[in-house]
């Protein structure tokens, strides 16, 4: 993911009374947060840094080099932002009611970004919080903190998982330097023996992890394989997709959900965000226009949409390596 963009809350003086936590919940909820926990800030659990860093040295990350960047401070929000005194990790649902084909689920309407760090920043102002916000723009482990703050547990496929609900939320975090009244658990993982993800992953990315133990973080991200995701290979990839991928990619050409969509949690319930929305010019492409794609229609179709991420050439290339498959 990308890391650039940090904000501040330009507030001065910090409160050292602690502050309600189920007020901050409250107006999260208001502001169109499905789900918010917290946490002390302290340092990440050292069983998750020992994982990450075997994950990083077997390579894993694939040139997403920025994942390797800052290792200290992605360690200990208090080396990142000095002072903080709470994680708050806040997740925004994005489950489509309506998908235009090709597209991963979470690319479908506007780029989610700017829209999540504003509404960070509205709660914080709210609730006379000081501190950052962040929405992949620091080393920050999102998902570790959604789990640390109580949101879910990280799946085999990486991923956070909500119980009863699934894994179509986008994910920031404050840093704060308010205490709360009272901080969440991390809740324990329920992948058990399922393997859903596992076998509905056609490039096999996912591997069974090993329990660590205690079994408090039970299997955690880091038994996934960047480089061979369809995901990292449409959109972070700045290469060829290899001829194994080109066939596997039968029915998308930005991202991939088919770990998502297996997960037996998936129960979302469609985003009440206009913006995550596709549009009807979007839903309303076919194969043929797709492969006919101007760049002009590429600025029009995606003004504004996370899609941009791959440029017009990434997203060409994807397009010609999705339907080369057909053969
Ligand atoms: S996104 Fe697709 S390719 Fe990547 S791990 Fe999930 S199922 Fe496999
Ligand atoms: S599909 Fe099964 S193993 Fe994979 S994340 Fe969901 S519950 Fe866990």
């Amino acid at each position: 993911m990308h890391e650039q963009n940090q904000k501040e809350n330009s507030a001065a003086s910090p409160s050292y009374k602690p502050i309600a936590s189920d007020c901050v919940k409250a107006e999260a909820r208001r502001l169109g947060f499905a789900l918010c926990g917290m946490a002390p800030a302290e340092p990440v659990d050292a069983r998750y840094v020992d994982a990450y860093r075997r994950w990083l040295d077997e390579g894993r990350q694939a040139d997403m080099h920025y994942l390797e960047n800052h290792f200290e401070k992605r360690m200990d929000p208090r080396l990142l932002v000095e002072g903080t005194r709470t994680v708050i990790s806040l997740a925004f649902n994005y489950f489509p009611e309506r998908v235009a084909d090709g597209i991963a689920w979470y690319a479908q309407g506007r780029d989610y970004h700017d829209l999540l760090r504003e509404r960070m920043s509205q709660l914080m102002d709210a609730i006379g919080l000081h501190g950052r916000c962040f929405v992949d723009t620091a080393p920050v482990p999102e998902r570790y903190w959604a789990w640390r703050c109580g949101l879910g547990w990280i799946g085999k496929h990486s991923q956070l998982v909500v119980p009863h609900v699934g894994s179509t939320f986008f994910l920031g975090e404050l840093f704060v330097q308010e205490e709360m009244d009272a901080y969440d658990s991390p809740m324990s993982n329920h992948c058990g023996r399922c393997s859903k993800c596992i076998d509905a992953c056609p490039m096999g990315a996912i591997t069974e992890p090993q329990l660590l133990e205690g079994g408090v973080l039970g299997p955690e991200s880091h038994c996934f394989d960047s480089r061979r995701c369809l995901s990292y290979l449409t959109i972070e990839n700045r290469g060829d997709i290899p001829a194994e991928a080109k066939a596997m990619m039968s029915d998308t050409f930005y991202g991939c959900d088919r770990c998502t969509k297996a997960c037996p949690h998936l129960h979302g319930t469609p985003t009440a965000e206009p913006q995550f929305r596709p549009s009807q010019e979007l839903l309303s492409m076919t194969p043929t226009d797709w492969q006919q794609l101007t760049p002009e229609q590429y600025q029009s179709l995606f003004k504004g949409s996370a899609v941009k991420r791959a440029k017009y050439d990434g997203l060409m290339r994807n397009i010609k390596s999705r339907f080369s498959s057909d053969g």
